[in-house]
This record gives structure tokens, sequence and C-alpha cells, in this order.
């Protein structure tokens, strides 16, 4: 596309912009079981009010846009109370859980140049199930990343196994509250006695638990502490656009204190323009979100939030019985939250996933890793909750057809194609081109069932399967010509 020679009317644009949405997933009918964080059309309506007041202002220079500083100290007020930080407790607003972890890593290996001068490669270890922006963390920063195995059956960090993989160079430890692929806490308090007894720091990455969590234990649910009270726990991250409902671009980083805070912090006066002081990644950013996140933290309060928990956990407890009772599927592990991981020994479960697509749900595939196999992932919504029924019964019946007329293996294409692939090899883009066409895709264009292309995914080595993920999004942005 070229910028076009003459302006066009807006009524004209923004019909424009709404058509284009025609093929997106239609998120706010319910039927979507990932992604989507739906606060319901009153809120929605005001975080988008909240969102346009503050949009134009820029939060790069707080001493000239004050209303940004202070709505930022509120949104990070609340979050210190709500994970029980205490007087001496800092922390930033983010753009998301990424950016958080991001800077929480960044935090760390700062830090170790200054207090752990013998360390000669800052090192993340990370649980299994830990999120994969650790691993862009580190890979970004240059930090070195050691995965350590989780417990097979609870898919819990494994304290043991977390102490015999600490190295000389080792500086942070991560625990999840809750881990995104299966929904449960890790041991924090382990965590934190063994971050303390060899002086590292420890993040508590609750991007997803930390604001509903709480909650649901308020609710009566055994939420394990994970919060920054715990022994041990030097900072902790938590999204607001999750299930906070704020608009995408909201999380909250919070530290100990402003002393290890510090290491965040980037400051430039070494060239000729305005002075740099950035706490976050971004430079020039809108105050947009941060309005926003305020705007809906105001509009539910505490009590609407544990009302949305209530209804929520209520939900996830049929689905939680509804799965067990299909026969053939097993929910994994014992998740805490709103957020359900199964698998299947007698049907695949990526054919589910397209089953349950036909039948008009969203609900996302995970690969297998480590000693969790190839799943569903389904996280629990406020706007779902009335779906509940309709979608354990088109789960049951779409099991039922799959395993009486199990699909051909559409895959095998690819599988033969990858027969003699060396698993430490990686592939070159030509390559991958070819092995993509096999899969049934071909550049931007997706076929309608995913199923052959995640059974192929999962059944690569890791590093063969990032370069092909790496190649296919090298061809789906692609600029528009004329
Ligand atoms: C969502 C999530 C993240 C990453 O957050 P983004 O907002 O998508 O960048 C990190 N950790 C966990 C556990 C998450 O669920």
């Amino acid at each position: 596309m070229r910028i076009p020679a003459k302006g066009r009317r807006p009524d004209e644009i923004l019909a424009d912009l709404e058509a284009r949405k025609a093929a997106d997933l239609p998120w706010r009918d319910g039927r979507t079981w990932a992604y989507v964080y739906d606060p319901g059309a009153e809120a929605e309506d005001l975080i988008h009010r909240a969102y346009a007041l503050y949009l134009g202002e820029n939060g790069l220079d707080p001493t000239v846009f004050p209303s940004a500083l202070a709505l930022e100290n509120d949104v990070v007020g609340m979050a210190r109370d709500h994970l029980r930080g205490d007087e001496r407790t800092v922390g930033s607003f983010t753009s998301g859980g990424t950016e958080s972890l991001i800077l929480a890593v960044k935090t760390a290996r700062d830090w170790a140049r200054e207090h752990r001068p013998g360390v000669r490669r800052p090192e993340v270890l990370l649980p299994e199930t830990g999120h994969a922006a650790f691993h862009k963390a580190a890979h970004y920063l240059d930090v070195g990343i050691r995965t350590v195995p989780v417990d097979p059956r609870t898919f819990r960090a494994d304290p043991a196994a977390t102490r015999a993989a600490i190295g000389a160079n080792t500086v942070l430890l991560v625990g999840s509250a809750v881990s995104y692929a299966h929904g449960v806490v890790d041991p924090i308090r382990e965590l934190g006695e063994i971050a303390l007894e060899r002086g590292l720091l420890l993040h508590v990455d609750a991007c997803m638990g930390g604001f509903l969590l709480p909650y649901f234990r308020r609710l009566g649910v055994a939420v394990p502490d994970f919060e920054l009270h715990v022994p041990g726990v030097t900072s902790i991250s938590m999204d607001l656009h999750k299930y906070a409902f704020a608009a995408k671009g909201a999380s909250v980083l919070l530290h100990r204190d402003a002393a290890l805070r510090r290491h965040q912090i980037y400051a430039c006066a070494d060239w000729s323009g305005y002075t740099v002081v950035n706490p976050t990644i971004q430079s020039t950013k809108s105050v947009g979100p941060v309005a926003a996140a305020w705007a809906v933290l105001h509009h539910f309060g505490d009590e609407g939030y544990l009302a949305i928990a209530r209804s929520v956990l209520e939900a996830t407890r049929r689905i939680r019985r509804g799965i067990g009772a299909i026969p053939g599927l097993r929910v994994l592990g014992d998740p805490e939250m709103n957020l359900v991981a199964f698998a299947s020994d007698d049907v695949d479960v990526f054919h589910l996933v397209d089953a349950m697509r036909d039948r008009g749900w969203y609900v996302q595939p995970q690969l297998s890793r480590g000693p969790s196999p190839a799943n569903v992932h389904l996280s629990v919504n406020p706007a779902s909750v009335r779906h509940v029924d309709a979608l354990l019964a088109d789960l049951e019946d779409a099991v039922r057809g799959l395993r009486e007329s199990p699909p051909a293996d559409a895959s095998a294409a690819l599988r033969a194609a990858l027969a003699g692939v060396d698993p430490g090899r990686r592939p070159g883009p030509g390559e991958v081109a070819g092995l993509l066409a096999a899969a049934g895709a071909s550049g931007s264009s997706l076929p309608g069932h995913m199923a052959p292309i995640h059974q192929a995914l999962d059944a690569l080595p890791v590093g063969f399967r990032e370069a092909l993920l790496v190649e296919y999004a090298n061809e789906l942005f692609r600029p528009t010509g004329d």
C-alpha cells in the first residue's frame, strides 16, 4: 500500500478499519478460551474512554506530565498492596508481562555486575514450565539461562532440582504463580529459602496469577503464599491486562526496594538531545494504558473483582469435573487458578482443537515439552461462564467423533520429509519453505485445520521448531503491494 494521494473522510476510514476485523476471532461472544480477557461492555466502554483521554499525553517525561507520574504511582500502590509489599516496595508500570520479565532479568544482571563481581556471565535458573519471555529476556540481554526439570506429576518447580542446578554464575531464581501452561503455583517459600541461603535474587512471575490468586484464596482455594512478603522474594510481576481486565499494554513489576530497582533504570546524557531517563524499555509512550488500568481498577473495585473471581472459580470447577468425566481426557496437574490443561491418551489433541473450532470454539493447543504431553489449554473468562455446559457437551461429542473415526494423519507428508533430519541441525530458509508447503501452509495463507502443522511442530526437536517459526514469521510479515 502507498500513502493515499488525497486524504479520506473519517467515517469512511473507520468503516474500512471495522470491516478489516471480519476474519478475526470473534472474542466478544465468550466462545474463545485463550488470548482475551473480556470485562463486559460497560467496563470496556470506560476503558476506551479513559485510554482516549490520555492517549496523547507522553509518559516519556513525568516532570512535564505529572498526571502520568501520579497515575503510575497510584496503580503501583494498588499492586503493592495487592501483592503484600511493604513501605520499602517500589515498582514500575510496563507494557506487558514480557517487558516486566525482561526488566526483572536486566535488574538481576546489573545487580550481579555490582554485587557479584566473580560472576562471569550471569545466569537465570528457570523451571522448564517458566514463561517463554524469560528465554527471550536472556536472548536479548545476553544472559545465560538454564532450565530445571519440574515435578513430572504436578508440573510445579522442584526445589531440590533447583538447588542442585545452582552454579557459580547463577544470579536469579524464578518461580511462577501461576505457570501459563498448567495454571499451577510453584513452591515459592521453598525457592525463597534457597535464594536466601545462596545469596540469589528470586523473581516471582505472577503475570498471570498475581491479580486473581489472592481473590481465589479469599474464596477458600488453598493458594500457597507467593507474594512479596515471602522471605527471599526480591521482585514480582503482575499483568493488569489479564485478570484485572485493563487495556492491553498494562503490567507492573515490583521490587523489594529502591536499591534493587536502581538496576532497572537507564539514563543517557551522552548525546545532543533531551536528557533521557527511562525506568522501562519504552521511551515515548502513551499514558493511555496507565489511565485505562487506573480506571478499570476503580470501576470494579475489590468487591467487583471478588464477585468475578467467584463466578470464574465456580465455572472452572465445573469444567474440571466435566473434563474428568469425559472418557479419554485427563486434566494435567491440579491447577489453583482458572487455567486448565488437558491431555488425551486416545485421541489426537490437535485434531480435537480443530474439531472444536468446527463447532465454533477457540481452544488453545500446547505442544509437548519435558514431562508435559501435547495438550489443550482453556482459560476461563467471565464472558465464557455462561457457555460451560455447551462447551463440555461439544467437547464430549468431538472426542467421541475422533475416537469413532480417527482422521487420517495429514502430517504424513511432512513427517516423511523430516524423516532424515538430524535433530541437532537447524533448517535453512529454502528447506523451511518446502516443509511448510508440505504441511499445507504457503506464505501467509494457513490451512483451515491446523492439526497437521501442530503435529509436525510437536514431532520436531525444539531448535528446529524455533527455526521453522522464525522462517514462518519472516514470510508472514511482508509489506502489501500497490
Ligand atoms: C502472559 C504471561 C506472560 C507474558 O506476558 P505478555 O503480557 O504476553 O507479554 C509471562 N508470564 C506468564 C505466566 C504469563 O501468563
